[in-house]
């Protein structure tokens, strides 16, 4: 085995890390210098100067699950009080506000409902691509899908492949956490195995959707299973990118979010679980040299706040993420999320440029929208009101 030095040159050079030299490196390596290389690849690998973000807006259309996943402060289950199903309306009304902010993505995704057929999926998408076509919708996530699939009795293909027909632009890589099958069974028993969630991916991949992939450290999983977790990834990404060309647009990690709302938070293993900013940034980096076949990775301020956001520039990051002029899953337990829910873009140019980097909007698939070569203004970023749409608006008779 190579030195912990050796094989981040070997990474340096654009050579690929078995997954046992990759365990050695993470669980052996400096962080610092690691972070130096992850840095570097990340230089070369996308523009030097620019820090991408995405103006868009997370919609929880339903809170509705049956899943009890143990890291979830959000989901209720049927019947309960608080359970809702958004109404068109209110989902209208939330696309013509971040229409005003100059947004181009919605990313909707909700619980496993039991009550909604695959037709109530496919006539809101149909609606969304008729009233908002400039909007990408990427929507659900491999989870959501096997849910319709059970649901249905149908194949994760025949799910995915009328959704797509019906306006679904893109699948988000939400659900990953882990992918590792001992790690889920122990903290979401009942949701999608690593298989599914990667042939649900494998599919919305071939039929040319936008995806991404994720994952979360702090389950209490092993170094072991992290490294799996990010093998499995790499090797459908190179497997998608020799079938059709269209692989994983990005790679994005964050920490489990301990919080008393959820059991994780509530349990006498709490002190196992977790995991702190130095490991946040330590893992960013080592992904950035392990996946050597992804191009774009994401720092995540939402869970990790702002300071660690920028830090994590230097940590192989190349993208801001999004404004998230909403979230209500990651917040329901995030600390920092309930000090700041949401980013104007006023903000998010500010802390790009505090990391001394030039903020460019960007769409789904990481395509520059607008660049931005001088430091605009609070009223040059502020919205910009649209006339509605909703003026005809009708709600179907199920979604009442
Ligand atoms: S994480 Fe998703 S699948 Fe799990 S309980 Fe929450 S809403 Fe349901």
């Amino acid at each position: 085995m190579l030195s912990t030095t050796d094989l981040l040159k070997k990474a340096a050079n654009g050579e690929r890390l078995t997954p046992e030299e990759g365990l050695f490196l993470y669980t052996e390596g400096d962080p610092q210098a690691m972070m130096a290389v992850a840095h570097d690849l990340r230089l070369q690998k996308t523009e030097p100067g620019l820090v991408t973000y995405l103006v868009d807006r997370n919609i929880n259309y339903t809170n509705v699950c049956t899943t009890d996943c143990q890291f979830c402060s959000f989901y209720r289950v049927p019947g309960h009080p608080e359970a809702y199903v958004i109404t068109r309306r209110e989902l209208g009304e939330k696309i013509e506000e971040l229409l005003a902010w100059g947004g181009t993505r919605i990313l909707m995704q909700g619980g496993h409902n039991p009550d909604l057929p695959i037709g109530w999926y496919e006539d809101l998408l149909r609606w969304l691509k008729a009233t908002y076509p400039e909007i990408e919708c990427d929507c659900f996530s491999p989870s959501e899908i096997e849910n319709i699939a059970h649901l249905e009795d149908l194949s994760m293909e025949a799910v995915l492949e009328r959704l797509h027909a019906a306006g679904l632009d893109g699948l988000p890589g939400g659900g990953a956490e882990i992918l590792d099958d001992a790690v889920r069974k122990r903290i979401s028993p009942k949701k999608t195995k690593t298989a599914a969630w990667l042939h649900a991916m494998r599919i919305a991949q071939g039929l040319g959707m936008v995806t991404s992939a994720t994952m979360v450290i702090g389950f209490g999983e092993t170094m072991q299973q992290r490294i799996a977790s990010l093998t499995r990834l790499r090797q459908l990404q190179d497997e998608s990118l020799a079938a059709h060309g269209n692989g994983f647009s990005a790679f994005i990690m964050w920490t489990a979010q301990l919080s008393q709302t959820n059991s994780l938070g509530r349990s006498r293993h709490r002190d196992k679980y977790g995991a702190n900013y130095d490991e946040y940034l330590h893992t960013n980096a080592f992904a950035r040299i392990y996946l050597d076949n992804f191009t774009n990775f994401q720092a995540s301020w939402p869970t990790q706040g702002l300071d660690v956001a920028r830090r994590a520039l230097f940590a192989g990051a190349n993208d801001f993420g999004s404004t998230m002029l909403e979230e209500n899953v990651v917040s329901q337990a995030a600390a920092y999320t309930e000090k700041e829910p949401a980013m104007s873009v006023y903000r998010l140019h500010e802390q790009i440029r505090l990391a001394g980097f030039e903020p460019a909007q960007r769409d789904s698939r990481y395509r520059i929208v607008r660049r931005f070569d001088r430091v605009m203004s609070r009223e040059e970023l502020a919205p910009r009101p649209i006339p509605t749409r909703l003026t005809m608006l009708q709600e179907p008779v199920e979604l009442a």
